[in-house]
Formats: structure tokens, C-alpha cells, sequence
């Protein structure tokens, strides 16, 4: 990238020491975090998984795990991938290291990794000595009628824990090896779709009870959290029971507006134009925080997360994280930070400084006077 005039980093400078709300990225690869940095992000807000499957060299083990049929086979499958994910946690690390990492463990579908066509599958036969037949049925078992609403999320890491489970041994092992080279790595892993307590409660048993062997194999202590999207309604509205397993929120804005909404987020393109239109809403959902709905439920999983964890941390991390609008509602119902594409950073952090200021400007002068 090229270099940026100073003005920029004292722009960025004087929107930080002003903000109340902190500025972290959306990143998935280590080129993607040096951005963020380099734009002033103070951490990663949301590190994807999925599209680190689909890398050429892993995506054939992946299938081979979908394709497998005993635990015994989808944990050989997964340890083919492994030394794969910590190469990508360790690259990530190290671009951000000192700063806070939220990654979130796999969130799509299964089916979304398998081929569509007749000659992918084809292909994936011969190269797997696995008959169409097979992986026809596989395919034909794993389908849903509404994959968004269906086997994702943390649902997928309860019915194949061994997923989650080489996830969490990747990030670990990626943190204690930087950490006995003294660099430091501060790990947050995030379960997505949780809908209700339970589900966090078994998917946080799983992750500390892994994260702790990691440890104990490496003979390190890292200091890593725990914690969960919040993405649906219900998982909003009982928040006071999810924050007690959690040591993070993070708001997962893209699918929150589409539960809360009950529309498709890949479909809603086709007629909310003609709403915008004809003015039966003021803008679209999906790009700014709809602060009488979507808002109203954050608000309500801000105060009952907060009654119940003191120290529970708050941020957003769905698309809305770099818009303006959006952002002067996080900063008005006291988020700790936005997370957003690397850039859209600097957008960030002067709407940041600027929700500030638009809400308590007149004392700050009046205490500088
Ligand atoms: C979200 O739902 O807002 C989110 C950040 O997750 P994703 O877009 O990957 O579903
Ligand atoms: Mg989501």
C-alpha cells in the first residue's frame, strides 16, 4: 500500500484519543489485516473461517470429512486441513499482534462445500475414488430448504464437534508457538448462530477444554476469551442468560436484520427498492441499523447482557459496522467497539469521534473552557 500523507495519521490520531467507541476489522487473510492496521484498526472484530476451506490444497480433505461417515474418518480428514489453519491464524497473528483477534469458528452450511455440478462431481469422483453415488446422496442428505435458517452456525459445531475442535487446536497452537517467540497474541474465539444457552454452554465447554490441552501441551498460558455473535432474536432477548457464558458479544448485524425481519438477506435486493420507493421504510435495512426494530433488540441484549457479566465487551461486527448511521447508534447504546472491512476504517473512526461529539459535544468544550 502505498504510504499515506501525515495528515491522515493525525486525523486518525485525534478521532481515536476522541472516540468512546474502538475501530477493528473485518479480516480473513494476513494482506487483509495489514491493511486494517496500517488504516488504524485496533484489532480484528471478525476473522471469517469458511473461505480458508475452499484454498485448493484443503478443500479435497474438507469433502473427504463431509463425505466420511464415522467420527474416526472425519477427524483424519480434519487433520489433513490443520497444519493448514494454523499457517493462516499464525499469519494473522503476526500482523496484528498485541491486538485483540476475534475469530469466528465455521459458520456455512456443509453442503456449501460440496460440487454442483454433474461434472464437479464428476471430477471429485475420480480424484477421490468415491462413487457419484455417493456423493449424489451426500449431497441430496445435506440439502435444505432454507440452508440460512438451517444447519449452520454453532449447530454445525454441536453435530460435528471434531470441526470446531481442529479449529480451536489451529488458533491455539498458532498463539502458544508465536507466544514462545515472544510475540504477543491476545486469541477471542466466537461461536456464531447461537440461539440459546445451551448451545454456547457445550460449544464453550468444548473450546476451553481444547484451548487448556493446547496449553498444557506447549507448557504456555495465553490470555484468550470466550464468546458469541448475537444474530438472532432469541439469542438478543435472553442475553442475560447467554452472558453468562460469555465473555463477548459480538453483533452479527447481517443476519441479526434478516431473523428480526424474518427476509432473506440474499433475496431482500428484489423488492426492498420498491419499499424505499413508495416509502414503506425510510432505507434499507440491511445498510443501516434499523434503530426502531433491529436497534430496540439490540438495546434490550446490550442491558440484559450487561446485568448478568459487568465485564461483558460489546461490539458489531455485520456490515452495518461501517456505516456512519450505524455507528452513531452503537456509540448512543454504549458498544465497546465496530468492526468493518479494513476500508472503511477511517470512515469509522472519524464517525466515531464524530457520534461523540454529536452527543456530548457541548460538555467536552465546556470542560476544555
Ligand atoms: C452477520 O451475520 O452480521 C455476520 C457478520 O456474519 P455473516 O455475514 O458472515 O453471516
Ligand atoms: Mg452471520
Amino acid at each position: 500500500m502505498p504510504a499515506l500523507p501525515e495528515e491522515f495519521y493525525i486525523l486518525m490520531k485525534w478521532s481515536e484519543e476522541l472516540s468512546k467507541l474502538k475501530v477493528r476489522a473485518n479480516a480473513d487473510t494476513p494482506k487483509d489485516a495489514r491493511v486494517a492496521r496500517e488504516f488504524g484498526a485496533v484489532g480484528i472484530g471478525l476473522c471469517r473461517t469458511e473461505h480458508m476451506f475452499f484454498d485448493p490444497e484443503r478443500i479435497k480433505a474438507f469433502r473427504e470429512m463431509i463425505l466420511s461417515d464415522s467420527i474416526e474418518q472425519r477427524r483424519k480428514a480434519l487433520e489433513k486441513i490443520k497444519p493448514y489453519q494454523k499457517e493462516d491464524f499464525i499469519g494473522i497473528f503476526k500482523e496484528m499482534k498485541g491486538l485483540p483477534v476475534t475469530i469466528r469458528l465455521l459458520d456455512p452450511p456443509l453442503h456449501e462445500f460440496l460440487p454442483k455440478t454433474e461434472e464437479e462431481i464428476e471430477v471429485l469422483s475420480k480424484e477421490m475414488g468415491v462413487s457419484t453415488k455417493k456423493i449424489k446422496a451426500k449431497i441430496k442428505a445435506l440439502e435444505e430448504f432454507n440452508p440460512m435458517l438451517g444447519h449452520r452456525g454453532c449447530r454445525l459445531g454441536i453435530t460435528y464437534p471434531e470441526i470446531y475442535e481442529m479449529q480451536v487446536r489451529a488458533i491455539m497452537e498458532a498463539a502458544c508457538e508465536l507466544a514462545k517467540k515472544k510475540i504477543k497474541v491476545i486469541p477471542e474465539i466466537m461461536i456464531p448462530l447461537v440461539a440459546h444457552v445451551n448451545e454456547l454452554k457445550m460449544m464453550k465447554d468444548l473450546t476451553v477444554r481444547t484451548a487448556e490441552d493446547v496449553m498444557k501441551q506447549y507448557k504456555v498460558k495465553i490470555d484468550y476469551k470466550v464468546g458469541t455473535m448475537i444474530e438472532l432474536a432469541r439469542a438478543a432477548i435472553t442475553a442475560d442468560q447467554i452472558a453468562q457464558e460469555a465473555e463477548f458479544f459480538s453483533f452479527g448485524t447481517n443476519d441479526l436484520t434478516q431473523s428480526v425481519y424474518g427476509l432473506s438477506r440474499d433475496d431482500a435486493g428484489k423488492f426492498l427498492p420498491f419499499y424505499i420507493e413508495h416509502k414503506l421504510i425510510e432505507e434499507d435495512p440491511f445498510i443501516s441499523i434499523d434503530t426502531e426494530g433491529v436497534g430496540q433488540i439490540m438495546e434490550i441484549a446490550v442491558k440484559k447482557g450487561r446485568k448478568t457479566n459487568k465485564n461483558l465487551k460489546l461490539g458489531i461486527c455485520g456490515e452495518h459496522g461501517g456505516d456512519p448511521k450505524s455507528i452513531e447508534f452503537c456509540h448512543k447504546i454504549g458498544l465497546d467497539y465496530v468492526s468493518c472491512s479494513p476500508y472503511r476504517v477511517p470512515i469509522a473512526k472519524l464517525a466515531a469521534a464524530h457520534a461523540k461529539l454529536k452527543t456530548e459535544g457541548a460538555e467536552l468544550v465546556r470542560s476544555t473552557v
